[in-house]
This record gives structure tokens, sequence and C-alpha cells, in this order.
């Protein structure tokens, strides 16, 4: 499972908590203290944590008493209830614009698992009775439209595709003529990505974006990164404005620290998470669900 480092940490804390007839302020600050320990080992951006804790603190010792709850088991309700909104509170969707098609940019950096993700949310698209249409923008990672092209075959979905010498705009410009013509609802282009973040790519996609106006800019970041993985999202938020971020390889990820600050961090939603390589293995993202498993 993911987290499983944060979640046996907070667990232990809360376990503490759960019995207890009276919890005392002393209690509250002990088990905050914890807190913000396991926090930090699980690579949560520093000032989240601190605004968590003395969240959670005041609202845990300044509480009204609810009868059906035993003091202990109000703290973790208050910590529930925060680890919630830390990560968005609401679920997210994906955008659907009024008239199709409906354009999305996938953009990260290379390895982060764009390709990958832009063939899973096909197939999750598929699965709600649209009719996807792929372009294969990203010109630079040798092997990358192939790898489109491989995915689009396995699904059945189009994929749209210039050659690696093409210029990326132009691809996702004339997609979008291919998009009407094939009778497709959905465009996602895979866009083209490097091994770190460089102005030429962020020129390039700020063009593409002008020339195809999408209705959504979704980043693919690779959450065992942990804060690089924020750090990342904070530059391209404010290089290209996200609609979403895409955290993939939580299947891997034992500390959790870029689920619990992206969206602190950037105020750019979780929309998706990628659980493992297959195609199946996209989930959109429930931050009530995340929390209630982390706390188990
Ligand atoms: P790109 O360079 O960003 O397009 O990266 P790719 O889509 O080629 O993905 C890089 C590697 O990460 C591939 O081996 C993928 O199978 C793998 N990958 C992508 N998403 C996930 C995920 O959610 N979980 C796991 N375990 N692996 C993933």
């Amino acid at each position: 499972m993911a987290f499983e480092g944060l979640s046996e940490r907070l667990q232990s804390v809360m376990q503490k908590l759960r019995g207890k007839g009276k919890v005392t302020e002393n209690d509250v600050k002990e088990a905050m203290r914890e807190v913000r320990l396991a926090l930090l080992e699980a690579d949560v951006n520093f000032k989240v944590v601190k605004q968590f804790v003395s969240r959670v603190r005041e609202r845990a010792v300044g509480q009204e008493v609810l009868k059906s709850l035993t003091p202990g088991q109000q703290v973790i309700k208050v910590v529930d209830e925060e680890l919630t909104r830390l990560m968005g509170g609401e679920q997210s969707e994906l955008v659907q614009a009024k008239r199709p098609p409906t354009i999305v940019m996938m953009v990260g950096l290379q390895g982060a698992g764009k390709t990958t993700t832009t063939g899973k949310l096909a197939n999750h698209l598929l699965k709600q009775n649209h009719r996807p249409l792929l372009a294969a923008a990203d010109v630079y990672r040798p092997a990358a439209i192939r790898q489109l092209q491989v995915l689009g075959e396995q699904l059945k979905v189009p994929v749209f595709s210039l050659g690696e010498n093409a210029d990326p705009v132009q691809i996702a410009k004339q997609a979008l003529v291919q998009v009407n013509d094939e009778d497709c609802d959905y465009l996602l282009v895979d866009t083209a990505g490097r091994l770190h973040i460089d102005e030429s790519m962020m020129d390039e996609l700020k063009r593409m974006k002008e020339v195809i106006q999408p209705d959504e800019i979704l980043l693919v970041v690779d959450a065992m990164t942990g804060q690089d993985a924020v750090n990342v999202a904070e530059n391209f938020n404010r290089e290209l404005g996200l609609t979403g971020v895409v955290l993939t390889k939580l299947d891997g990820d034992t500390r959790g620290g870029a689920a619990l600050s992206v969206k602190a961090v950037t105020d750019c939603p979780i929309k998706f998470v990628g659980m493992g390589e297959k195609m199946d293995a996209l989930e959109p993202f429930y931050p009530k669900r995340m929390s209630s498993r982390i706390l188990g």
C-alpha cells in the first residue's frame, strides 16, 4: 500500500489517543509533536507541516465536546479532517468542455510517467464512453512516439503523429483538426518533457498553450520524488498555470510527502494517482478516502 511508513507512524500516535477518556492540552501537544516528526519524515513541506500542526492543535484544544465520541476520538477526527483538507478536500474531476472537444495537455519531466499516464487517461475516458484522440508530441524522448502508438493500438484509440522531426506545436495544432475529423471528443496531447526544467521546454509548452487553448493542463509528477515533485509542480504552475496534477508511482511511495504537500503549496488539485504500470492503474484522487487510509 502507498504511504505505509507514514501510515504506521500516524496510526501509532492515534492509537495512544483513541482510548483516552480525557485528553489534556499536554496530550495534544505530545501527539502533535509526534505527528510533526512523522510528517517531516514523510518529506512533507516544512511550512505545510507547521501550518497543519498548529491548525490541528488549535482545533483539538478548543473544540466543543461531542457526546458520541471520546475526547481521544475527537482529536483523531480533527486530524482526519485536516489531512483531508490538506489534500484538497473534495475530489476534483477532469474538466469536460461545454462544447467538445475537451483539450488536455499532459506535461511533465522525462520519466515521470507522462506517456503511460496519457494512455491510462484514455482508458479512463473510454470507460466513460468518451472518444479520446492521442497526439504524440513528445519528439525528444527516444521511442516516446512509438510507445504512445503501441498504447493506442492496445486500447484501440487513434494516435496522431507527425514523426520525430516535426515541431510539437504543429503536431498539437494539426491534431486539433484531426480530433474533429475522427469525431473524437477528447484530445490528449503527450507533450515533450526534458530531464530538467529548462527554458526551451517551457517556451514550447507556452506556445502550444497559446495555440491550442487547452481546457486542462495536467502535470504528471513522480510521487516518489517527494519535495522535488512539489518544486516541479510549483515551477510548472508558475510558468503555465496548471489545472491539475497526476501523481504517478504512488504504489511505490511509502512516504507520501508529495501527495500531502502539492495542493497546499501550489493550490493545484491532485486529480488522479497512478498505482502501477498497467493501463487500468489510474485512480481518481479522493482526499477523504486517502486520509482514512492513512489513519487506518
Ligand atoms: P515519461 O518519460 O514521463 O513519458 O515516462 P513513461 O510514461 O515512459 O514512464 C516511465 C516509467 O514509469 C515506465 O517504466 C512506466 O511503466 C512507469 N510508470 C508510470 N506510471 C507508473 C505508476 O503509476 N506506477 C508504477 N509503478 N510505474 C509507473
